[in-house]
């Protein structure tokens, strides 16, 4: 399967990957490889500007090293994994330190020894995206009659759609992925506003929104208050 069969676009729009790695000849090479492919690139040496220019330039895939001054590598996927499922390849400078980092279960799509040819780099690129599509594609959430795709950042109830903030989003996202469970706030503050240094009340308030919007949207009563401890989303 070519690239563009994979996508159904032509080069008009092209894939985009960012490209974290503060060493950089190595990271000007990788971007040399995968602009002679036909993606588009981007670059941040450091954990904080990917954290940005993956908010701004929303990659349809990383590429991220582990060793990286400011945020390491493995935070990086922490935050990146609490909004997305955007496939990531992560760069290790130590063949020895990827079963172990296969065992964390942090949820990279791949691991890449460095230095990695070419040939390599890129047969593991165009390998992780054909299957982060298909992923992607099941990352449609139903309970009910509320549908969430994570694919889309989009949330419908009964068919119609409901505006939901990003935090709201990660909220409900987190909640309808373990459908029956009770969800303390401490975890769902953590999953929903990864980098703010809010309370956990403040979780409780970003609810009682998306509870007044899922209900003005003909689906209440979905989201139950767990005393003491936090929610729960009732299958
Ligand atoms: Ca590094």
């Amino acid at each position: 399967m070519t690239l563009q069969e994979l996508t159904g676009k032509v080069s008009t729009d092209m894939l985009s990957v960012l490209v974290v790695e503060d060493e950089l000849s190595l990271a000007q090479t990788i971007e040399l490889y995968l602009r002679k492919e036909g993606y588009k690139t981007e670059r941040a040496s450091d954990g904080e500007k990917a954290l940005a220019l993956w908010r701004a330039f929303k990659p349809d895939l990383v590429i991220l090293d582990i060793g990286l001054p400011r945020l390491d590598g493995l935070e990086v996927l922490k935050r990146i994994r609490a909004e997305s499922m955007v496939p990531v390849i992560m760069l290790t400078a130590r063949a020895e330190e990827v079963d172990e980092l296969l065992g964390l279960g942090l949820g990279a799509d791949d691991y890449i020894v460095k230095p990695a040819s070419a040939r390599i780099l890129m047969a593991r690129v165009k390998n992780v995206l054909k299957r982060g599509r298909t992923e992607e594609q099941k990352q449609v959430l139903r309970i009910a009659d509320i549908e969430l795709d994570a694919y889309a950042v989009q949330v419908t109830a009964n068919g119609q759609d409901v505006g939901l903030t990003p935090t709201e989003f990660r909220l409900l996202q987190h909640l309808m992925q373990t459908p029956g469970r009770a969800i303390s706030r401490l975890e769902l503050l953590e999953v929903s506003m990864p980098e703010s240094d809010a309370y956990e009340r403040a979780v409780d308030i970003h609810m009682t929104n998306l509870r007044r919007k899922l209900k003005e949207a003909g689906a209440s009563d979905i989201i139950h208050t767990v005393r003491g401890l936090g929610y729960r989303i009732q299958d």
